[in-house]
């Protein structure tokens, strides 16, 4: 059975690109198999993985949700990548956010990608969706093709607010389109251990959502090996394996998998 995981958050930097890539991979060294894609025109997971120009690709998520508009076929293995560390991945880059405005004319909008990784779901364990920093209709088709959403939070500042609208867009997607979406947790990310307030933050964010929805026991600690990955085009068991913030993902890994029952 595969689990569909978007990783959604509307803030930018907090973390959504390196949680894809370093769970992903984390769960495939579990014996997984893993699919990530793009949601994102930034291209910076694909360029995270080593694509050196994104925007030069010609086959990637853009184009393959057109197909889907236009109801044409997609070969299998269509535009699907792989990375030596065992996962497989469908880029993306500006042409994602070309394909964005123009899906305000389009029927079904919302289930757009759905349609394209239900005919995936067959052969993955895992699929887990970068998105954009934004609700808009990219981030809306990637919570309607998901089980589970996780939502990474950066430790730094108060993001009560940003985490309640994100909240609430899910239980309307939940509502209206995707009865069974379901938020898998917050992953508090680049955590200063040294700060107190960090501890300060992550108590109140289990004050204000604690009840609600589960907060990962494991935090991503704040370290520039992590910032540094990005540049290498590996996961952090490759770059830093015995760092702090390669145990952090292997703990998330730990619980995520767990999740399944
Ligand atoms: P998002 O996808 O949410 O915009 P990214 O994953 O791109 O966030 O991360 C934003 C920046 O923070 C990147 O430069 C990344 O390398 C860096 N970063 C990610 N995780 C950590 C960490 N644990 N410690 C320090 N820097 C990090
Ligand atoms: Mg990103």
């Amino acid at each position: 059975m595969c689990r569909v995981i978007t990783v959604a958050s509307q803030k930018g930097g907090v973390a959504k690109t390196t949680t894809c890539i370093n769970l992903g991979i984390g769960l495939a060294r579990a014996g997984k198999k893993v699919l990530l894609v793009e949601a994102d025109a930034q291209g910076n997971m694909a360029a995270s993985l080593g694509i050196q120009e994104p925007d030069e690709l010609d086959v990637t998520l853009a184009s393959i949700m057109e197909k889907v508009i236009d109801d044409v076929d997609i070969q299998p293995g269509e535009g699907i990548l792989h990375h030596e560390e065992g996962i497989d991945f469908v880029p993306a880059n500006i042409e994602l956010a070309g394909l964005e405005a123009a899906l305000v004319n389009v029927m079904s909008r919302e289930t757009v990608l759905r349609q394209y990784l239900d005919t995936l779901r067959g052969q993955y364990d895992y699929i887990l969706i970068d998105t954009m920093p934004s609700l808009g209709m990219i981030t809306i088709d990637a919570l309607v093709a998901a089980d589970r959403v996780l939502i990474p939070v950066e430790a730094a500042y108060l993001p009560i607010k940003g985490l309640q609208q994100l909240i609430k867009t899910i239980g309307r997607v939940r509502r209206k389109l995707n009865p069974g979406l379901e938020i898998l947790g917050i992953l508090l990310t680049k955590v200063d251990r040294r700060a107190n307030f960090a501890r300060d933050i992550s108590a109140r964010i289990r004050e204000a959502y604690g009840e609600q929805v589960r907060i990962f026991e494991e935090c991503i600690p704040l370290s520039i090996r992590a910032a540094e990955t990005t540049a290498e085009g590996k996961s952090i068991y490759r770059y830093d394996p015995k760092g702090t913030v390669a145990a952090g993902y292997g703990s998330l890994t730990k619980e995520v998998l767990a999740d399944e029952g």
